[in-house]
């Protein structure tokens, strides 16, 4: 972030633009962040910024809870201890309890301490009111439209206000597609029809969680759509050979070009692998079974038996 001003979009609608974007909605009495970002070091430079706008925290609304959007919540509510947080049902647990993060990228398990990184792993911060699922919230006297888009995260929430739409991690910039390859996301299905939903509307502006703001997302969001697909056909071609998951990760990630190189990026990769395997086994594309205590996944229709080209598939 070079600037601790933020951004204005409307009179009263605007964000803080860094690694991760934190949305600010001016209210009656003093600002509502969506997000407050990575950690405390992120939330110095939002404090500077709200004081360089004479505005006092009242509330931060979550849109999901991963460590990067919520870790600035700790030093924030010690500056303004008076601040409500917002949260959508299942994501408020994990930021009340943030070990969750790396237990289940761990499957399950205690995580090992690679695992208990800042990326991972946030401070714990308090959430004092659910967010409904889908509908109106009215904070410090601003009515906030709440839509639910689910698949990057289990129930992530699109903020709107002033017809500015908060859009979390439902698609990322262009170039970010391209840098991680492999987003992350807990069911690629619900990723799609999240996008879908999101090409369907008409605000007069988006804000990703990481990538720039833009009054016009038709393009990106296509591209984010078939960069999905892409690689639900990817893994479905490698699945004509049965594999368990790992082996076939390992294979989409030399064939996409991902050297993975630390114990954390493997995990992530390994969630978002089997988040794509949801997706793919839901539409009946891939199925899988058991054998010799390994759990093989494979593709539903195989090559040797695929109908001719012209039929569909
Ligand atoms: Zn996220």
């Amino acid at each position: 972030m070079s600037t601790h001003t933020p951004v204005m979009v409307t009179e009263r609608v605007g964000y803080f633009p860094g690694h991760v974007n934190i949305g600010l909605v001016v209210g009656n009495t003093g600002a509502i962040l969506i997000d407050s970002g990575l950690d405390t070091q992120t939330a110095k430079k939002i404090k500077k910024g709200l004081d360089a706008i004479t505005q006092p925290l009242t509330a931060i609304v979550q849109t999901h809870a991963h460590a990067d959007h919520f870790g600035g919540n700790a030093y924030l509510l010690d500056c303004w201890p008076e601040a409500k947080v917002y949260a959508p049902p299942l994501e408020e647990a994990v930021i009340r309890n943030p070990i969750l993060e790396p237990i289940y990228l761990n499957l399950g398990a205690e995580p090992l301490d690679d695992l208990r990184n800042k990326f991972l792993l946030a401070q714990p911060s308090r959430v004092d009111d659910l967010l409904p699922l889908e509908g109106d919230v009215e904070i410090d006297g601003i009515t906030l439209t709440i839509l639910s888009l689910p698949g990057h995260s289990w129930q992530q929430a699109g903020i709107v206000c002033d017809d500015i739409c908060f859009a979390a991690d439902s698609y990322l910039g262009e170039e970010l597609l391209a840098k991680h390859k492999l987003p992350y996301l807990v069911d690629a299905g619900k990723t799609l029809d999240s996008l879908d939903r999101l090409l369907a509307s008409s605000y007069s502006g988006y804000l990703p969680g990481h990538g720039v703001f833009a009054t016009a997302v038709h393009d990106v969001l296509e591209k984010n759509k078939e960069w999905h697909l892409r690689i639900y056909d990817t893994i479905e071609e490698i699945l004509q050979v049965e594999h368990t998951l790992e082996e076939a990760l390992a294979q989409l990630c030399e064939r996409v070009g991902i050297a993975v190189e630390t114990v954390s990026s493997y995990v992530l990769f390994r969630s978002a692998f089997m988040g794509y395997l949801i997706g793919l086994h839901r539409e009946g594309r891939i199925g899988y079974r058991l054998s010799q205590n390994r759990w093989l996944w494979h593709a539903s229709v195989r090559d040797q038996v695929a109908p001719p080209l012209d039929e569909e598939r």
